[in-house]
């Protein structure tokens, strides 16, 4: 089976044996979108009103400054993978329960395994904490750190969430410095994986 009908499948089985109790509330369960071969995987925290209407992640204000962001490190939606930590809208978009991410832990890990991306992303302080979660996002923001995911070490850049830089002009000239990061990082990642085990 081919790598994008692999996940396609993930999908499926996750989104009827998930046990999420925003089920009950959210309009949908909203789904990682992108290429399964993407190497950059962006984490966010949950899906808002806009997402939960029409199942995909990032459409709303805060994707847009986000599609902004990509466009100016001359990448689209297309080359990347993104995908929330919890995939059904919190009702009045109030922050995910640590009980609501424990139940969507194992699909997020899934696709990271099926994926495979030499660059994880994580937006705000809510995906950052779900690897670190003793970390702060005014220290770790824009600083390349590694993690085991199941036995495989990953690279993650914490980064500030769109939705707060949105309103808050020094925070979003922050994110939108250490964006542009990404291409030197993601390169140096390449170079690093084709001669040598990267740890
Ligand atoms: N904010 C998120 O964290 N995820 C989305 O999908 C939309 C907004």
């Amino acid at each position: 089976m081919d790598k994008t009908t692999e996940l396609k499948k993930l999908h499926e089985i996750w989104l009827s044996k998930n046990t999420c109790a925003l089920k009950t509330t959210a309009i949908q369960g909203v789904l990682g979108d992108g290429s399964a071969h993407a190497e950059i995987v962006f984490i966010g925290e949950a899906p808002g009103a806009q997402e939960d209407k029409h199942g995909k992640p990032f459409i709303g204000a805060a994707g847009k400054f986000l599609n902004e962001m990509l466009e100016s490190i001359h990448m689209d939606r297309e080359d990347i993978y993104i995908t929330n930590l919890v995939k059904y809208r919190p009702p009045e978009n109030r922050d995910p329960t640590k009980e609501e991410i424990e139940v969507c832990h194992a699909w997020l890990l899934d696709e990271i395994r099926l994926i495979n991306p030499l660059l994880i992303v994580t937006l705000g302080r809510h995906a950052m904490n779900y690897f670190f979660p003793e970390k702060k996002i005014t220290d770790a923001h824009g600083e390349i750190f590694s993690t085991q995911v199941f036995d495989k070490p990953h690279f993650i850049l914490p980064l500030y969430h769109p939705a707060a830089a949105l309103y808050n002009g020094s925070l979003r000239e922050v994110l939108k410095s250490d964006f542009k990061h990404i291409p030197t990082i993601l390169k140096h990642l390449e170079d690093q994986s084709q001669c040598e085990p990267i740890i």
